[in-house]
């Protein structure tokens, strides 16, 4: 399996996934532009689009995509049919799909908005890999435009971060080293996170992307993953809150910061 983060927009990815080296998966299909030349240069035809949420920067690119690649099948979550693009397969949380030689879960993960997926992709002798669109950032999370604390919570703690550690970790957008500086803030002793952020600096200065990160990191790193760590709690002043109400503080002030 081989992912290629295509640069959209600002700081948007859309991924092609392929498992044959002929055909690919596209997850988030931002932009056409981009994604189709990216397409040319490697060789790919489109077998299909995935959308993790409905917001227009994940999926404006699909209609061209479409356009090029009339057979493309076209997943997002059946109860957002009405504001996504339209789909030829309507998914449920759990529902597994075999195509273009990958085998994929959809996870429902609610809290940036009510009808968000993750994708989980495995292949043959690869690592797995699950695409999160903007629930969960490398060092960060989505904003809670529609769910509620609780929602992004369990989607984080019960949905995303039980995946095996060596799991890799492709979010919606390149938001890393603003989101691992909000981490030290709260956690200055973190030196996994110390580590993370300079590994981080030194990868944007050379114009490569921050992502893929793994799970093990992003427990290690990601404070919105951490609430129920004591030094989170403690720089919160909320010792004896709830994990829930430490991610809403801390959301809170990512919000503000
Ligand atoms: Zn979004």
């Amino acid at each position: 399996m081989r992912v290629l983060p295509v640069p959209c927009f600002v700081d948007n990815y859309a991924y092609l996934v392929t498992a044959d080296d002929r055909t690919a998966w596209i997850i988030d299909p931002s932009d056409d532009g981009p994604v189709l030349r990216a397409l040319a240069e490697e060789g790919l035809s489109a077998a299909v689009v995935a959308f993790t949420h409905h917001h227009p920067d994940h999926t404006h690119g699909a209609a061209g995509v479409v356009a090029a690649f009339p057979a493309t099948e076209v997943l997002g979550f059946g109860p957002d049919v009405a504001r996504l693009p339209p789909l030829t397969r309507a998914l449920a949380d759990g529902d597994r799909v075999r195509l273009a030689g990958l085998r994929v879960e959809a996870r429902h993960v609610p809290g940036h908005t009510l009808g968000a997926l993750a994708y989980v992709v495995e292949a043959e002798g690869a690592e797995r890999a699950v695409f999160t669109g903007d629930t969960l950032f490398s060092g960060g999370c989505g904003r809670l435009f529609e769910g509620t604390p609780a929602d992004l919570w369990r989607s984080l703690d019960e949905r995303l971060a039980t995946l095996p550690p060596e799991t890799r970790v492709y979010p919606g957008h390149e938001y890393t080293a603003a989101n691992l500086r909000f981490c030290l803030s709260i956690e200055p002793e973190n030196a996994a996170t110390a580590a993370r952020a300079a590994e981080v600096t030194a990868l944007r200065q050379g114009g490569a992307p921050s992502v893929p990160s793994t799970m093990a990191i992003e427990r290690a790193t990601n404070v919105f993953l951490r609430a129920r760590e004591a030094a989170v709690r403690e720089a919160l002043g909320l010792v004896g809150a709830s994990d829930v109400e430490v991610l809403a503080e801390l959301r809170r002030r990512k919000d503000a910061a």
